[in-house]
């Protein structure tokens, strides 16, 4: 039953052959067996899930149908969850018990499904690599001496190891594509706005966005139907109809125009990657797309300008963990600079401190035009030259990241070395565009994925495309052994 996608459990579940509360005992089992290989859970929600789960069973017995009405889901840890803990992968908020739910949380669990429990992450989002977090590491099932990819890789460790079939993530430069090529899964980045961030925990806010990661086109599909959508709530948050995206998975890709910009193919890139988006290509022109080279020019300045606007924002976001408003608090104070400094000190981790300090620096008085607003001017720059390829083009494909996923701890004494790895998504972010990663195949035994973009608003384009490729290509349902 662990193998089932989400649009199988739906059909299951209306034909009767299992009941929510059956899938949710086999499922909690198995987290409770091959989780502690893994770490990709913070908090299982077993009592919840099951009442839950009854309650779905007792909605469709009473005639109620819908496609995530009893689907077992998981939570990243820092979507708000009423009375649960929700840490976001820090020290600072492991005893933080949200007192209302988030918009995405709410919407879904209205929708039907379960929780099966709020999966690790980098801390407060800020990673690559699933490393950063106070919970631990977590282990990638390709290959447990690898890294699942971060930020999202608790949720895309469990997705990928069977222990559930979809789970929400959030992308500020990557954390949802990047963890899904890593583990061989399916995960879209909508368009700024398209999903709320109420209840979301911010890093920088205005770059992060939810997503669903699952492991096919079909059950990103269905995830984010429940996700998306206007919410009062989120001053950021777009008011434009939701399209059905599961009847759009239809579309025939006669005359697609796929971009595919020169610079994605420069050095830096391993070769055996370069080789696999090439036949991912060939495969999208056999169902009748059309290629075409386009020119990305200002991607180059992308990093070096995400990392001076994500840490200012988060430098800012985070200014409210100071063990007084929210967060971990120190014990016996001298006085209140000791009660900031120690909170601060103890709740937050290297990584996160890193961030903090570098955004001060960028916002302080004198560096502020120098960086935050050279910054500023870049980001528009990246998004000029997206307009000008969706001018000629309906996506752009590359690869998602350089590299596959590198082994735990190769990149710790080196932050740097992990920033360039995010070459290929922050892009997007910094844009606002929607992007997916679809898996492409394996190097050395590990994940490859290819990654689509589109027009604003266009998540269901990025869709369709994945979901005619994943017709017609089997890497998607490769199983990790022992998993
Ligand atoms: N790796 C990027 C960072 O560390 C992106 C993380 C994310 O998308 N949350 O900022």
């Amino acid at each position: 039953m662990h193998q089932l996608t989400l649009a199988e459990i739906a059909r299951g579940l209306a034909d009767k052959k299992f009941s929510s509360e059956e899938l949710t005992k086999v499922l909690l089992a198995r987290i409770t067996q091959l989780d502690p290989q893994l770490n990709s859970f913070i908090s299982l929600t077993e009592e919840l899930a099951l009442e839950q789960a009854k309650a779905a069973d007792v909605r469709r017995a009473n005639g109620e149908s819908g496609a995530l009405l009893g689907a077992p889901i998981a939570h990243k840890d820092l979507f708000c969850t009423q009375g649960i803990r929700t840490s976001c992968g820090s020290k600072m908020l492991d005893n933080f018990k949200a007192p209302y739910d988030a918009t995405v949380v709410s919407k879904l669990a209205a929708a039907g499904t379960v929780i099966l429990g709020k999966t690790n992450m980098d801390e407060f989002a800020m990673g690559s690599a699933n490393e950063s977090s106070w919970y631990g590491a977590v282990k990638n099932p390709w290959n447990l001496e690898h890294v699942p990819g971060g930020s999202s890789g608790g949720s895309a460790a469990a997705v990928a190891a069977r222990l559930l079939p979809a789970a929400t993530a959030t992308d500020t430069g990557g954390s949802i594509r990047q963890p899904a090529a890593f583990t061989n899964l399916t995960g879209l980045k909508p368009t700024y706005g398209r999903v709320s961030r109420w209840g979301m925990i911010a890093y920088a806010s205005s770059l992060d966005q939810g997503g669903p990661l699952a492991r096919t086109a079909e059950d990103c599909a269905i995830l984010l139907q429940g996700m998306a959508g206007f919410d009062p709530n989120d001053s950021t948050s777009i008011d434009e109809p939701v399209p059905d995206y599961a009847a759009g998975l239809n579309g025939s890709l006669q005359g697609l125009r796929i971009g595919v910009p020169k610079e994605y193919f420069g050095a830096g890139l391993d070769p055996r990657i370069a080789e696999l988006i090439q036949n991912s290509i060939k495969e999208l022109q056999k169902l009748g797309a059309v290629i075409k080279e386009i020119s990305l020019p200002n991607m180059q300045h992308a990093i070096p300008a995400y990392y001076v606007i994500a840490p200012a924002e988060a430098s800012s976001n985070l200014s409210r963990f100071d063990g007084v408003r929210f967060g971990h608090r120190c014990a016996d104070p001298k006085n209140l600079e000791d009660l900031y400094k120690r909170s601060r000190g103890e709740g937050f981790g290297p990584e996160v401190q890193r961030r903090i300090m570098v955004g001060a620096y960028a916002l302080s008085a004198g560096y502020y035009d120098a960086y935050y607003l050279k910054a500023q001017k870049i980001r528009r720059l990246v998004k000029n030259d997206f307009m000008t390829a969706f001018n000629e083009v309906d996506i752009i494909l590359g690869p998602t990241t350089p590299n596959p996923a590198w082994k735990l701890g190769a990149k710790n004494s080196d932050p740097v070395a992990a920033y360039l790895e995010d070459v290929y998504t922050i892009t997007a972010n910094l844009a606002g565009l929607p992007g997916l990663s679809m898996p492409a195949g394996f190097v050395d035994g590990l994940p490859v994925g290819v990654q689509l973009l589109a027009p604003y608003f266009q998540e269901g384009r990025l869709l369709n495309v994945a979901h005619q490729y994943q017709l017609n290509t089997d890497w998607h349902t490769r199983t990790p052994t022992g998993f």
